[in-house]
């Protein structure tokens, strides 16, 4: 890297480091961006097996039809037409089945066929469907980004910011099922009775809910189109660059200092990892300790156990739907449970291939998993090619343990499934750990309690003058989620709150 002085130093490469780089360098900046391992992506990264591409942290997108908000986005960073989509079943994207009962309760796409499709499941239910759906809209609606609309609501007075999602979905239909169902797609936000926000709710099952899609042979190819455009506006993209510490001019951050040595220059910076570990980089006396200690102390969302499965060819047909699939009739009770019920519920993604016949090649399955479970573990650190360090044969029979008991709930939901297995791979917690960087291996990051909306709110802007955060713990997770939360830190930078925001729409009208 010849020039050490940049306008703006990101520092990871994640969904949420790769669109500041993108509008930043759109907006003229310099911009580099250093990501710590060799793929660029964080979640988005993709790896291989057996001919097989995974995915490792994108599943489906929502919002990606024409007009809908992630596709607004989209075509702003100029993805739109560069990427290969697949759009799920309309009538039933996610599938919903519960041991012991043989219905399998569908989400549609579209309000009103989701509306339609639940109604014929739950006949006496419908006006309760249609309030339920209207709610979770005007929440939306709350949040001028997430519309890409730059008006201005009172969040903080909204009545939705103090109820969390399993007391509200309570109180609109005393049918159990149906507030299960409605539930039903809580590993989306790790959801936990009596904390998850409503609005967290809306937000992540709004986008699905108008429209679903599979990322075709992967979610990487987002991560290569945004780096690609970047550099051509004259970004640095440096990989094998971690960051480790700040070096400071008085109380703004003058340089970023690499794990090699390295120093890189900058006026502005944007952390895109985990919080706690962008405080690590910061020595005492710079910020305070009360802010140090809030941050530290916020929770993590927990993370998971996943299962990525290479099939016999041509034994599974093709399908189109994820299947959440529950082992009692309370879709709240998994994130709890221990490791002796283990595992209360999973999913089971089929995934897109452009390979794809009538058979799929492969599935992945995500059970929740605390991050306590592999702490015996957690001296060791494993990343190709550069850390591969064995985690030892105890961790080896862990995980095949743990592999062998999913494989046989998954196999009970789809009789014959075991037998048309090829080949599988597991990640843990660790695993995420050591490739995100967060603490803990979360799915989600920092974990949202209506209890206490705003503290587990976090801003784009630190005590530290110059240095700004982004991606999932500041805003929302998901793709959608960091996506906004990019825009938010963009417009802190660029000193205008709506400037932003307004471009883009003005850049929508412009290319309809
Ligand atoms: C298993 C799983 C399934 C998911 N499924 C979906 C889904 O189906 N749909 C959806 O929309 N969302 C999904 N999500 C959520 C979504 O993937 C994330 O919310 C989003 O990608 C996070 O983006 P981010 O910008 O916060 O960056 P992250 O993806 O968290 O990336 C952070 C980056 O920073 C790098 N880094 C860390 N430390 C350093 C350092 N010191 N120096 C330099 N670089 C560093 C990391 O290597 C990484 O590249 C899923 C997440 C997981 C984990």
């Amino acid at each position: 890297m010849e020039n050490t002085k940049f306008d703006v130093v990101i520092m990871g490469s994640g969904m949420g480091g790769l669109c500041c780089g993108y509008i930043l360098s759109k907006e003229g900046f310099k911009v580099c961006i250093l990501e710590k391992n060799r793929q660029l992506g964080g979640s988005l990264q993709i790896f291989s097996r057996d001919k097989v591409i995974f995915d490792t942290g994108i599943h489906y997108l929502g919002g990606l039809a024409e007009g809908e908000n992630l596709y607004g986005y989209f075509k702003y960073f100029g993805l739109m037409d560069k990427l290969k989509l697949k759009q799920m079943d309309m009538d039933g994207f996610d599938h919903i089945t519960f041991k012991g009962d043989p219905t399998v309760y569908k989400h549609a796409q579209g309000y009103d066929n989701f509306i339609r499709v639940l109604s014929e499941q739950f006949p006496e239910e419908k006006e309760n469907i249609q309030r339920y759906c209207a709610k979770i809209r005007e929440i939306c609606d709350f949040f001028p980004l997430y519309r890409i609309e730059d008006d201005d609501k009172d969040l903080v007075s909204a009545n939705f910011l103090s109820i969390d999602t399993k007391t509200y979905i309570e109180s609109i239909t005393s049918n159990v099922k149906l507030q299960n169902v409605l539930a039903g797609t809580n590993p989306l936000y790790a959801g936990e009775a009596d904390k998850t926000p409503l609005y967290v709710h809306a937000l992540v099952v709004n986008s699905y809910i108008e429209s679903s899609w599979k990322c075709v042979d992967g979610g990487g190819q987002i991560a290569t189109h945004l780096a690609a455009s970047i550099k051509k506006m004259g970004g640095i993209i440096q990989n094998y660059s971690e960051a480790v510490k700040f070096n400071f001019e008085g109380s703004n951050i003058k340089e970023v200092v690499l794990k090699n040595g390295k120093k890189i220059e900058g006026k502005y910076f944007i952390s895109n990892f985990d919080l706690t570990k962008t405080l690590d980089m910061i020595e005492p006396g710079h910020i305070r300790q009360a802010y140090r200690t809030r941050i530290t102390n916020l929770r993590n969302s927990i993370s998971a156990f996943i299962l990525y499965i290479v099939l016999e060819k041509d034994t599974q047909e093709n399908f189109n739907y994820n299947i959440y699939h529950y082992h009692s009739n309370n879709v709240w009770e998994s994130i709890k449970a221990g490791s002796e019920n283990w595992p209360h519920s999973f999913v089971i993604f089929p995934q897109a291939s452009s390979k794809e016949g009538k058979y799929t090649d492969s599935m992945i399955v995500m059970a929740y998993m605390n991050y306590d479970e592999v702490k015996q573990w957690e001296t060791t650190k494993n990343i190709i090619p550069n850390n591969e360090e064995d985690r030892g044969p105890g961790y080896e029979e862990f995980k095949k343990k743990k592999a062998e008991r999913l494989i046989d709930a998954v196999d009970a939901r789809l009789p014959g499934l075991k037998k048309k297995i090829k080949s599988y791979y597991t990640s843990t917690p660790l695993t995420y750990r050591d490739y995100i960087g967060s603490r803990d291996g979360t799915l989600y990051g920092v974990e949202k309690d209506y209890r206490d909306p705003l503290k587990t709110f976090i801003p784009p802007k630190t005590k530290i003058p110059n240095l700004y955060l982004t991606g999932q713990n500041v805003n929302l997770h998901g793709v959608l989620g960091v996506t906004v939360s990019a825009v938010v830190t963009c417009s802190e930078i660029l000193g205008q709150p709506k400037g932003l925001i307004r471009k883009i729409k003005k850049f929508l009208e412009e290319n309809k």
